[in-house]
């Protein structure tokens, strides 16, 4: 009906510990996603709530829905697609590889066998590192956010990590006493997409996929990014 169509407020999701994406500053969240969404929600009238969590409970909130969307910069995966459905990729990402700045073991893929990993719980870097748990006889370690995977690796608790390029670049250039290096090339290419529960939230979907042609082409989302990273 029209009038509950008119009042809806969508829960947005995003991940609270993420920098450049999304992150806390002074009380008040900001980033990449957060801004991308604001500025598309104002292009395309929508309301909505922001919810900041832990990775690991998006997906299960979305396909409880809990959650009407997602943005936290999510990577789009087959695997994932057979549960949400993902807008236009609105970001080039991709996995690093990155050890402690003292590590010298350690100096492309083929040199993981039998280390100990530090992964987020839920993301395509713990995916990444079970799925190669075998192959590498990896010993994994479960984290719930990126900044205590990172406390991991830069403690010796972990030999090393899996995070995505931009955040772990992010991290290095703004945090002038991390230990962390980032190891070699991106191990992939992925994009980001804005998630919702698969056939269940198609008027969002449409309004996120418009709304960001609207901020692509008028400047503002390169404003954006360009907040945080530099080109
Ligand atoms: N891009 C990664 C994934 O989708 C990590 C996302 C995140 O940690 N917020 O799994």
């Amino acid at each position: 009906n029209n009038t509950q169509t008119a009042a809806k407020k969508y829960i947005i999701a995003c991940d609270a510990k993420f920098a450049p994406f999304s992150f806390e500053e002074n009380g008040t969240y900001k980033g990449i996603d957060v801004e991308i969404l604001n500025a598309i929600s104002k292009a395309e009238n929508f309301q909505y709530e922001l919810k900041p969590m832990d990775f690991e409970g998006i997906i299960p909130g979305l396909t409880s829905n809990q959650l009407d969307g997602a943005l936290a910069a999510m990577s789009i995966t087959e695997e994932r697609k057979k549960s949400l459905d993902f807008s236009n990729g609105y970001f080039e990402s991709g996995l690093s590889l990155v050890t402690n700045k003292s590590n010298t073991s350690i100096k492309s893929e083929a040199d993981l066998k039998g280390k100990s990993v530090a992964i987020k719980k839920g993301t395509a870097g713990a995916k990444f590192a079970e799925d190669n748990k075998d192959k590498y006889s990896l010993v994994l370690n479960y984290f719930s956010d990126s900044p205590s995977m990172f406390q991991a690796v830069e403690n010796g608790n972990a030999d090393f990590l899996l995070e995505d390029f931009p955040v772990i670049a992010y991290k290095i250039k703004v945090d002038k006493n991390s230990k962390l290096k980032i190891v070699g090339d991106k191990l992939n290419t992925v994009n980001y997409g804005f998630a919702v529960n698969k056939g269940q939230n198609a008027t969002l979907l449409s309004k996120f996929n418009s709304g960001l042609k609207k901020i692509k082409d008028n400047g503002e989302y390169d404003k954006i990014v360009a907040q945080y990273i530099a080109k």
